[in-house]
């Protein structure tokens, strides 16, 4: 007979630890009244919920530039935040910064940003019934920040581990600044906006909860998510595809809340129905409308005004905790000290990112490796966030001021568009030099292509004035 060997008792006991999570899972405990019975947040997240405040706050400043808002101060607005903020204060005490914004969109849909952030379609407004249902809607957005499924999920996809561990690695403050400085941008189908069937059970449930002891009736939000499903339209709501159906919603809320003392729920209000009233008298932007705006936003890369790029001729020195370095006098530093840094021509940057100038910053490999595998893993997470960026060289060894450094030689498409609105393809360089304590300093040089070569000199320039410390 053989007995198990110490690691196949290991290999059983992770084993059944899955399983018992698993049913752990499955059989959920009816909900109980009371701030110390809200559900918790759980599985593995590496971001912090200060690094979710910071990168929510990043990313609202990206979305809201890009979305047809209404205006902060209305009957609509005014009336959503009163809500949004009366249902995220059921919550246990937390650090997140909640606010909610409409958005003036036809599709019926809402979505919540890490840390906070939740936006609002004005369709949803005037498709719910009840101020009820609307609540159930704000109080399921609430819950998803508060259970910290966008960052438990980007954190559970492996590849997602290499931008954070780059942009908030060895250089980093904050995820979230690198990510905009960086012009990564977040697009709607972004990791941060997908959830999983069991995120949307387990947001029903805390809705649930929230929408119990804010005064609402729970399935009041199941039923306007089962009527959505139920709505005879061409094509699922956005909503729906946003938040896919766990199965059985109304059952599920019903099951969860089986054990609450009854109350007298709000179902309408006057407010909400003046509110409605006025939502329907408006017109909002199909999809298709706001893209054609989208796209309208982009900066021109203006030939003309060519002459504010230039690089001056005189260079000053940078002086970081990490490196030093030269740049031309009128290009602009942002960061500090101790933080990836951009250096660029004013004009070159633009909130949807860097279209000329460099980016500075850090990567500390996981473990012990060459050079040579540590540029290999930047480039894979910088084209992981830039899935348009691709590599038009090998990489290949260089000489950086006396130190072996190595470069790629990259493509893709700079975020300022032509006079005909048309992308514009954009060249980078990569480089990456050693630090003494065995992290990696890399650098992106960043131009259109038309550009890229003009810029050479200035480029080269300041990476032969770099000192790594
Ligand atoms: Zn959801």
């Amino acid at each position: 007979m053989t007995r198990p060997t110490p690691k196949r008792k290991i290999a059983i006991a992770v084993l059944l630890a899955v399983m018992l999570t698993s049913c752990a899972v499955k059989q959920q405990q009816p909900l109980r009244p009371g701030e110390e019975a809200f559900p918790q947040p759980h599985g593995f997240n590496q971001f912090t919920p200060e690094d979710e405040v910071k990168l929510g706050h990043q990313l609202a400043a990206e979305v809201d530039a890009q979305l047809p808002e209404l205006p902060p101060r209305g009957p609509i607005q005014d009336y959503v935040s009163t809500l949004g903020q009366r249902l995220a204060h059921q919550l246990p005490p937390n650090p997140y910064d909640f606010n909610f914004k409409v958005v003036n969109e036809k599709d019926i849909n809402a979505f919540a940003l890490p840390g906070g952030p939740v936006r609002i379609n004005l369709s949803t407004i005037q498709a719910a019934d009840t101020e009820a249902q609307l609540a159930g809607v704000i109080a399921h957005e609430i819950s998803h920040v508060y259970l910290r499924h966008s960052t438990r999920n980007a954190s559970k996809q492996s590849i997602a581990q290499l931008p954070v561990a780059i942009l908030g690695g060895v250089l980093g403050n904050g995820v979230g600044g690198q990510l905009a400085r960086l012009g990564l941008s977040f697009g709607m189908g972004s990791v941060f906006l997908k959830y999983s069937r069991d995120a949307e059970s387990e947001a029903d449930r805390t809705g649930a909860k929230i929408m119990y002891e804010a005064g609402y009736d729970p399935r009041a939000m199941a039923q306007f998510f089962e009527k959505l499903q139920a709505e005879d339209r061409p094509g699922t709501p956005q909503f729906l595809s946003d938040h896919p159906n766990p199965g059985n919603r109304a059952a599920m809320v019903m099951e969860a809340i089986s054990q609450l003392p009854p109350k007298l729920y709000i179902e309408n209000t006057p407010e909400f129905m003046e509110v409605k009233r006025i939502a329907l008298t408006m017109k909002p932007y199909t999809a298709e409308q706001v893209a054609q705006m989208q796209r309208q936003r982009q900066p021109r890369l203006n030939l003309a005004g060519e002459t504010s790029i230039i690089p001056a001729n005189f260079f000053q020195p940078l002086n970081h905790s990490a490196f030093k370095m030269d740049y031309p006098s009128n290009w602009k530093v942002l960061g500090d000290s101790n933080s990836a840094v951009t250096i660029a021509p004013p004009v070159g940057i633009s909130n949807d990112g860097i279209a000329y100038g460099a980016v500075i910053s850090g990567y500390r490999p996981q473990v012990q490796q060459g050079l040579s595998a540590s540029t290999e893993q930047i480039y894979q997470a910088l084209r992981y966030s830039n899935p348009a960026m691709r590599a038009v060289s090998g990489v290949q060894p260089v000489q950086v001021n006396g130190l072996s450094g190595q470069a790629v030689n990259l493509q893709t498409t700079s975020p300022f568009v032509d006079e005909n609105e048309q992308p514009v393809p954009e060249r980078d360089m990569l480089v990456t030099v050693q630090r003494p304590d065995g992290s990696v300093l890399w650098l992106m040089f960043i131009a259109p292509e038309q550009q890229f070569d003009a810029l050479s000199p200035t480029f080269n320039r300041m990476l032969q004035s770099l000192q790594v410390r």
